[in-house]
């Protein structure tokens, strides 16, 4: 068992900004990621996600990702990208390691608990994201479809679907990409629990500050975090005012019932489908972090800035208000400097 000052857990855009704040604090740390190599999450999104189709990628601190082909996967941009910042900063992230647990250790310490060792660590920043944790909901008469069930996160290509007929389930921004892409070669049809709404004109920094905002004030009455899209809406891009057009972006409610055949409403009403498409988003992937106890009555983790508000040794970042790619990099700055403070209050090493 090795003694430390931070571990970090994870090594996506929230990891590494975290560890490039580390090297410079003088703090001792080491960052675990159970992926096979760089990229966190994005190393697995399907190759027509391109950077051109994505929102944005921000640079890492540091180093800027600079002008990429936008017309190739960002799973393998990205991937590329963090490797070399990996490589630039000196960053040894250790993989592919799993961390199963984290519990009370000695000495005020916390324990790491992992397949590849386990770490006491004063501080610890846990950057796991979302992607490891798809969320399916229920319906009733799933586990009965003789087609084919997929989330999100098995996506890889339109092909997979050509002349059939979809149901693609969920209301952001995923649903609408995969939507537009599946009809090109399928028929489609789109079931959200709620009417969706389009946002005209751009998204500006202060319609993104208000959003960031709302998820704030959920985490730090520890409630779980809302999706961006809930509180955002879906962009109104000249494609989706197509898809409208179209009638590929008209939907229906959300049905009641899932039947070996397809999809049922109460109403008697039934779509036949070959395949169901669960677009319906992920949760913050913190099991691990199960023995610390830090759930609040609300569901969530009660989170202020990064800071666990009743574990200050813990920081979540990439959670919550910093799930974005922008937010993850400020995070790590933010949760350096707190855990600078709290474990070397003598140090005076800029951060
Ligand atoms: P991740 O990139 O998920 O990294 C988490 C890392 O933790 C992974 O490498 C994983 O292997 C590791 N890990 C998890 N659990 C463990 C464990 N127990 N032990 C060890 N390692 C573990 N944001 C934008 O700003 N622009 C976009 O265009 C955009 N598009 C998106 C598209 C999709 C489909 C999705 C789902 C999200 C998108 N986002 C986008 C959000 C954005 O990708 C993330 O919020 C951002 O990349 C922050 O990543 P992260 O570091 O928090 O998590």
């Amino acid at each position: 068992m090795d003694v430390i000052d931070v571990v970090v857990i994870g090594a996506g855009q929230a990891g590494l900004s975290s560890a490039y704040f580390l090297r410079r604090s003088g703090l001792g740390f080491v960052v675990l990621d159970h992926n096979e190599g760089p990229g966190g999450a994005w190393r697995h999104r399907w190759p027509s996600l391109t950077l051109g189709r994505a929102h944005r990628v921000h640079d890492l601190p540091g180093m800027p990702l600079g002008e990429p082909d936008t017309t190739r996967p960002s799973a393998e941009v990205v991937a590329e990208y963090f490797g070399a910042y990996e490589r630039e900063f000196g960053l040894d992230v250790r993989r592919p390691v799993h961390v199963h647990r984290v519990a009370e250790g000695g000495g005020g310490r916390l324990r790491v608990e992992s397949d590849a060792g386990t770490w006491e660590a004063r501080g610890l920043i846990n950057a796991t994201g979302t992607w490891d944790r798809p969320f399916w909901p229920y319906y009733p008469g799933r586990e009965t479809f003789r087609g084919r069930q997929l989330h999100t996160a098995g996506y890889r290509s339109k092909e997979e679907f050509a002349g059939e007929h979809v149901v693609v389930v969920g209301g952001g921004a995923s649903a609408v990409q995969l939507l537009l892409e599946i009809a090109e070669v399928a028929t489609t049809t789109w079931v959200t629990r709620r009417e969706p709404v389009f946002r005209e004109g751009p998204f500006d920094e202060s319609a993104g500050r208000a959003s960031v905002a709302l998820v704030e004030d959920r985490v730090r009455r520890g409630l779980p975090p809302a999706s961006v899209v809930s509180v955002t809406g879906l962009a109104l891009t000249p494609e989706v005012r197509a898809g409208i057009e179209a009638g590929i972006l008209r939907r229906l409610p959300m049905f009641d019932r899932v039947t070996p055949y397809g999809v049922a409403w109460a109403d008697g009403r039934e779509i036949a489908a070959d395949a169901i498409l669960w677009a319906t988003g992920f949760r913050p992937a913190l099991d691990h972090l199960a023995p610390l106890g830090l759930r609040a009555p609300g569901g969530g983790i009660r989170v202020e800035g990064t800071r666990v508000v009743d574990d200050p040794r813990v920081h979540l970042v990439g959670y919550g208000p910093s799930a974005s790619t922008i937010g993850a990099n400020r995070a790590g700055r933010a949760a350096v400097r707190e855990l600078r403070a709290l474990l070397a209050p003598v140090r005076s090493a800029p951060a």
